[in-house]
């Protein structure tokens, strides 16, 4: 049986923060162990601030239904890696086969990211994210293995496991990818603060009233049947393929279909937004084609037909 005692070197090197968990290089299941991927998970405990980690002691000593360790790294609220394991982990049952990892036993065909957050109404944090992303491309480089080799637990389940929930698998491969290639993938933010950058009418109001707001504060309109957008404006570097993402915060009085207008190569898309949910992180709109120039890309549209304030706060644009 193989074991990985290099995983923590490889995830320092990457710049990865890492705790070191007890005797991790001798803690691991009986049984086979060559990986060739990655595979992410979350735990399904609800993870915060005050408490990074809730399922560390599970991850570790496993269930009274399936023996520890139960991953090779269980990464925290804060985006700390927790290695838990050299060897052999329960993380991942009978693989059912998916990109190029293979039909057959998980276990020996992969290493395991449990990602600590509940996945049910708690995303992955953006710490949690990048921090995976550094870890997953840099044991792949060691294994040489390219970006295909990272899955998601629901991709290789046969049981119908929904996690990692939140991400777009898709999207985790090409920033691994882009990772590996070396480069950091162009990526601008643009607040509603941002000067020179984010144009809006005088009917749109100023709040700090949301503890979820990006930067100092966001601006909030009734929605209206009548064109009042507030527009974000970046200097897009080539034409290209963009990941758009908003940012706002959320209350219950704010609306359930606020339009966020994207100017692609093609013409105007519209992307419709629960801003009553999932506020205070980056939400993915999707993935346009965007033109090479500086000019207003993303709209926050008042053109509303649901109650409640619409919130223009802060817009994210990344290559991919
Ligand atoms: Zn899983």
């Amino acid at each position: 049986m193989a074991t990985i005692p290099w995983l923590v070197d490889v995830l320092r090197g990457a710049g990865v923060q890492v705790v070191v968990e007890g005797d991790w290089l001798n803690r691991m299941r009986p049984g086979s162990f060559d990986p060739i991927g990655v595979l992410w998970h979350h735990t399904a405990s609800t993870s915060s601030a005050s408490n990074p980690h809730p399922a560390l002691g599970i991850c570790i000593n496993g269930r009274s239904d399936l023996a520890g360790p139960l991953c090779q790294a269980l990464v925290d609220y804060n985006g700390v890696f927790h290695v838990i394991s050299a060897g052999r982990c329960n993380h991942a049952g009978v693989s059912g086969g998916s990109g190029p990892i293979p039909a057959g036993d998980g276990n020996t065909l992969m290493i395991g990211w449990e990602i600590d957050y509940n996945g049910v109404d708690q995303e992955m944090t953006a710490a949690q994210y990048s921090a995976s992303i550094a870890a997953t491309a840099a044991v792949l480089t060691r294994l040489g293995r390219d970006s295909s080799y990272a899955r998601g637990h629901r991709e290789t389940s046969t049981t119908g496991k929904i996690d990692p929930s939140f991400i777009d698998l898709n999207v985790m491969r090409a920033d691994v990818a882009a990772k590996m290639a070396g480069g950091t993938a162009w990526s601008s933010t643009v607040d509603n603060t941002t000067s020179g950058r984010f144009t809006a009418s005088a009917n749109w109001g100023v709040s700090t009233f949301s503890s979820q707001r990006y930067g100092a504060d966001y601006r909030y309109a009734d929605p209206v049947a009548a064109s009042d957008p507030a527009w974000y404006r970046f200097n897009v570097p080539a034409t290209g393929t963009y990941r758009v993402e908003a940012w706002w915060p959320t209350n219950s009085g704010y609306n359930s279909a606020t339009p966020y207008i994207v100017a692609t190569t093609t013409g105007n898309r519209t992307v419709y937004v629960d801003q009553r949910a999932t506020g205070g992180q980056w939400r993915v709109l999707g993935t346009f084609t965007l033109p090479a120039g500086d000019a207003n890309r993303v709209a926050v549209s008042r053109w509303s037909n649901a109650t409640g304030l619409v919130i223009a706060d802060a817009v994210r644009l990344t290559r991919v």
